[in-house]
């Protein structure tokens, strides 16, 4: 007997917005999913959207693939003690948020900081996130941060165990180049993922990581490239573009004027495939349930980007450094979706040219694993067309 399909149907689609730099806008007014998965992208006069389990109507707004915020410090469930706030991640969700990676969950009380302890919460974060998706959304956690004294043995015992992200480099003991570079290649062997802290503490008792120590540690994604908060000179960030081919993260808790030098430095060496996006939340700046959006819009007005490039940066561009199976509308990628459109009132021909003019545009609807996770978002400004499940 053949299993029950679960079908997806999304349709009266203005425009979709694809994740992809290469081509950032697809033509098509309909998308199907089976299943949790994309299976066609196109017309729905040629495609067979019959039997579906679940009709969305666009109302002719923007489809683009779920944000992903590549830099949060999560703790349990939906919770973070460092600012006492409960539903912070649903909060994101209606910031059109679907997928967070976790910098290390660093804000726990009486973090352990002992090897056996640090390996131990790594292990237990990443199977409470596995089993528990705070309003839907898909937080990949479990980021241990390196302490002195780790050995080759216990990137293994980690990876062995599930563990596929090292926190963020530099927030722990490990704070030397050659320590940290042999612990990141070590992860790597094992198939774990590294990003590194750059720039100046964030709080007291994290430290400074300048330019060097980051280039010569080569993590996967160079942390926070314009600071969390604390930014390294300009001639230093420009160095770490130029010098590797590592992921150029951006992030809204840092510094503003730093972001836009990394993103221009990318494009001046055309590599802005590795810029990705996050939020560095919850943080000492707090949470951004639109910190995202607010980056993407952030980058497009002030660097004169156009917005469809800038949402590639918070989609397909973070897929790819992270090697995930969303953010990108495509058959084969999950059906992980953000509806949107153009805030009422907002200057612009449409949605994107509003973007580029500075402003937010409106969330209507989101999906997660082809499912409906949220409606008419309770943190955007509102748009004047809405989504609506329609069968
Ligand atoms: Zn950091």
């Amino acid at each position: 007997m053949a299993e029950k399909q679960e079908k997806l149907v999304i349709r009266h689609i203005g425009r979709i917005l694809s994740g992809k730099l290469e081509e950032p806008l697809l033509d098509g007014d309909c998308v199907i999913a089976v299943n949790g998965v994309i299976t066609h992208v196109g017309y729905e006069r040629d495609l067979d959207t019959d039997n579906a389990e679940v009709v969305v109507d666009a109302a002719d707004t923007w489809l683009a693939p779920g944000l992903i915020d590549s830099h949060v410090h999560p703790v349990i469930g939906d919770y973070t003690p460092r600012q006492q706030q409960i539903h912070w991640i649903d909060s994101c969700l209606h910031g059109g948020v679907t997928t967070m990676i976790s910098a290390g969950e660093v804000h726990l009380p009486g973090r352990p900081k002992d090897i056996v302890g640090l390996k131990a919460m790594a292990i237990a974060s990443q199977r409470w996130y596995e089993n528990f998706r705070p309003s839907g959304v898909k937080m990949h956690a479990g980021a241990p941060i390196l302490e002195e004294g780790m050995e080759e043995q216990d990137f293994k015992d980690l990876a062995d165990a599930g563990v596929k992200l090292l926190g963020e480099v530099g927030l722990g003991t490990v704070k030397a180049g050659e320590t940290a570079a042999q612990m990141v290649k070590w992860a790597r062997k094992y198939g774990i993922q590294s990003t590194i802290h750059t720039g100046g503490p964030s709080i007291p008792g994290s430290g400074l990581i300048d330019k060097d120590i980051v280039l010569e540690a080569d993590a996967d994604i160079i942390g926070h490239i314009n600071g969390g908060h604390t930014a390294l000179p300009d001639d230093q960030i420009m160095c770490l573009c130029e010098s590797c081919s590592r992921g150029i993260e951006i992030v809204h808790n840092g510094n503003e004027r730093a972001g836009l030098l990394a993103m221009r430095t990318a494009f001046e060496i055309d590599q802005s495939e590795r810029v990705i996006l996050g939020t560095d939340s919850p943080a000492g700046s707090g949470v951004q349930p639109l910190g995202i959006l607010r980056m993407i819009a952030l980058l497009s007005s002030l660097g004169n980007v156009p917005a469809e490039i800038a949402f590639c940066f918070a989609t397909g561009n973070t897929a790819r450094m992270r090697e995930l199976d969303t953010g990108i509308i495509e058959p084969g990628f999950s059906a992980d979706f953000v509806i949107l459109d153009q805030a009422q009132h907002s200057p612009g021909a449409d949605m994107l040219e509003s973007i580029q003019q500075g402003n937010l545009p409106g969330i209507g609807m989101t999906i997660i694993d082809g499912k409906v996770t949220s409606h008419r978002s309770r943190n955007t400004p509102p748009a004047d067309r809405l989504p609506s499940i329609v069968g």
